[in-house]
């Protein structure tokens, strides 16, 4: 049946993904955004598709939309991106949340929370399973975004049990694919960028920490999946790629498959920096019947094609 769709960030690096595939399956789509670290660019071919709108706004202020799904990806989701304005940052998360739900309760949309593994923080349970509460720093510099989708989870429970909005909330780990900015500062698209031009690849302390990278169209599949679970099923769940790799160990994979003259130097360590990460997924394969089926180095290949060209 052709739902009516809002995704709030959706010309951002996951939204542009998403949007996409919403209208493949059939959808009507609007796409907001303020294009703070989006861009026009992510969604350009879309623009020409009727059932296709875009509407330029910031989600720290109200808004409105005839729809029947809400996805709520509004967020810097780069560290150097989250934490350039801080401040702005708790307002999307918090007051997008707010006003995401908001809507929601007037329309009875179905919203979907674009959650993430940072809510565990540093964590010292690994692999990490929905029921750990994790180990978060409130007073950081990763905080403002850490504890403000912590909060935007704790409002997504409270509407659910305040006033049954019908939510969803999924715990992404971390994600790439074609459609990152080059200059995102996230450790994919930087080494990627750095190892085709010859240039240093800049590893973060020894390069000895871990993240468990999830190519793109995986994520999308999982997060479409669970928007069309029943009511009853509200999360949070995980969605992410177990297969988990020291940072030294990505450098050395993308210097050999950009064949890059690169040479590997160390930067420090950036405060608060998790030193693990991966997720438990069973939960996602059991309720979904899904898993990631694309691994690193098929993912990166098609990540390399995209920023060559
Ligand atoms: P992104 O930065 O590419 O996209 C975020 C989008 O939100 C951008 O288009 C940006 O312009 C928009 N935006 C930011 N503030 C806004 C505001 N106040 N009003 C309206 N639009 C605003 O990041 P992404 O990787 O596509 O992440 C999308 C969502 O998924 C984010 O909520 C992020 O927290 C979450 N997530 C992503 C990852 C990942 O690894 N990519 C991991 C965990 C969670
Ligand atoms: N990182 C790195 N070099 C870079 C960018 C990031 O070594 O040029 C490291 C960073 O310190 C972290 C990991 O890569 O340990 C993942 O960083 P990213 O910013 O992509 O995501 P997050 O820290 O939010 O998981």
């Amino acid at each position: 049946m052709k739902k009516r769709v809002l995704v709030t960030g959706g010309s951002g690096f996951v939204g542009s993904h998403l949007c996409e595939r919403l209208l493949n399956d059939g959808n009507e789509v609007v796409c907001m955004d303020n294009f703070f670290t989006g861009s026009k660019q992510n969604i350009i071919h879309l623009l020409g598709n009727p059932y296709f709108e875009l509407i330029r706004h910031d989600v720290t202020t109200p808004f409105s939309a005839e729809v029947d799904e809400i996805y709520n990806l509004a967020c810097p989701a780069s560290p150097v991106y989250y934490q350039f304005d801080a401040i702005q940052t708790v307002k999307t998360s918090v007051m997008g949340a707010i006003h995401a739900l908001g809507l929601a309760k007037r329309v009875k949309a179905k919203v979907l929370q674009a959650s993430t593994s940072e809510v565990y923080g540093d964590p010292h349970v690994h692999p990490q399973k929905e029921d750990y509460w994790g180990n978060v720093n409130p007073v950081g510099i990763r905080s403002c975004y850490d504890e403000g989708k912590r909060c935007a989870e704790t409002l997504f429970m409270d509407y659910h049990r305040m006033n049954d909005v019908r939510i969803k909330i999924i715990r992404i780990f971390n994600t790439y694919g074609p459609r990152m900015h080059p200059n995102d500062g996230r450790v994919v698209s930087n080494f990627i960028v750095q190892a085709l031009n010859n240039q240093d690849i800049t590893v973060y302390g020894k390069g000895e920490q871990t993240r468990s990278f999830q190519y793109v169209d995986d994520l999308v599949e999982g997060m479409v999946r669970f928007m069309n679970t029943d009511d009853s099923i509200i999360g949070p769940i995980n969605i992410g790629n177990p297969g988990e790799y020291k940072i030294i160990e990505l450098a050395e994979k993308i210097i050999e498959l950009t064949n890059s003259k690169s040479k590997i130097i160390f930067k420090p360590l950036p405060q608060d920096d998790p030193t693990q990460r991966c997720p438990d997924i069973a939960y996602a394969k059991k309720l979904l019947d899904w898993e990631p089926k694309i691994q690193l180095e098929e993912g990166l290949l098609k990540t390399i094609r995209y920023f060559k060209a």
